[in-house]
């Protein structure tokens, strides 16, 4: 049966490359995204961003606007933690993604980010998709905690329909039973989704696994097994983040990380064939 994406579908080896400035997903190379959860201050995004960019991290994240489960948590800064993160980035020299949770949103987020995230809550939110997509903005498109993979490609399939072709995925763990881990960690679903779209495909260790501890070796197997890049929540001080401070990552561990990174790699590049074509 064909499938129910069409633009989203993948037809014979060609991949899709989505370019953010100098930042590219899906030409091969493993692309790691940085940041915190939310932005809390200049301070804060500045030290982040700045850390990010010496280990050698293509991209910063940061959420203003944070879609808490809990009404009582943190909601993030809004629209005032927007320019903070556009000055950090823009000092560091590396583009920057921010989730936009309403269609209100969406034109600020434009403006100050360089790319727009829909969150795993968010995944079939179609006028959000359809507002986000309209700006013209590479998408990052969060697969929700309970969707199947066809059901987001047929969101990715909204986006790109609007006539906007860039869209990066992200497997960022889906509901299990066990509260050990946050999520289950669907690293197969993740390479399923490269051989069902030229999307490039990405993993959020951080959410999926709720645990600081697991985000080096997850990120570890996603760059081994072929995927297109990481997001990982990186904080310079992770257990005074205001927001999911358990799976933050601080700085001296992102640097590992990257370095660990570019070494699993190499050893593909050099000494083994890629587990998954590029
Ligand atoms: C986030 O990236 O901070 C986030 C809220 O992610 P998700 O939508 O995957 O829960
Ligand atoms: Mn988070």
């Amino acid at each position: 049966m064909a499938a129910n994406y069409r633009l989203a579908q993948r037809h014979g080896e060609s991949r899709s490359v989505v370019r953010i400035g100098a930042v590219t997903f899906g030409d091969g190379r493993f692309t790691l995204v940085g940041g915190p959860c939310s932005i809390e201050s200049a301070e804060q995004i500045g030290r982040a961003a700045q850390g990010v960019r010496a280990a050698g991290g293509a991209m910063l994240r940061g959420g203003a606007y944070k879609p808490r489960t809990s009404p009582y948590d943190f909601q993030g800064l809004g629209d005032e933690g927007l320019p903070l993160i556009a000055e950090a980035g823009a000092r560091a020299g590396l583009p920057v993604v921010v989730e936009a949770l309403a269609v209100t949103q969406v034109p600020l987020v434009a403006r100050f980010a360089d790319m727009i995230q829909i969150g795993a809550r968010n995944m079939q939110n179609v006028p959000l998709l359809r507002a986000a997509a309209l700006t013209g903005r590479p998408i990052l498109l969060k697969r929700g905690p309970s969707a199947t993979l066809d059901e987001l490609l047929l969101a990715a399939e909204y986006v790109l329909l609007e006539g906007n072709e860039r869209v990066v995925l992200c497997e960022r763990g889906i509901r299990g039973f066990d509260p050990e881990t946050r999520n289950v960690c669907d690293l197969a679903g993740a390479l399923r989704l490269r051989e069902l779209t030229h999307l490039p495909v990405i993993l959020d260790p951080s959410h999926a696994s709720g645990r600081r501890s697991l985000i080096e070796p997850l990120t570890l197997a996603a760059a081994a097994a072929g995927l297109d890049g990481a997001i990982v929540e990186v904080h310079p001080n992770p257990r005074e983040a205001r927001c999911d401070a358990q799976q933050a990552i601080d700085l001296t561990e992102f640097e590992r990380l990257a370095a660990r990174v570019r070494a699993v790699r190499a050893v593909l590049e050099e000494v083994l064939e890629p587990a998954v074509s590029a």
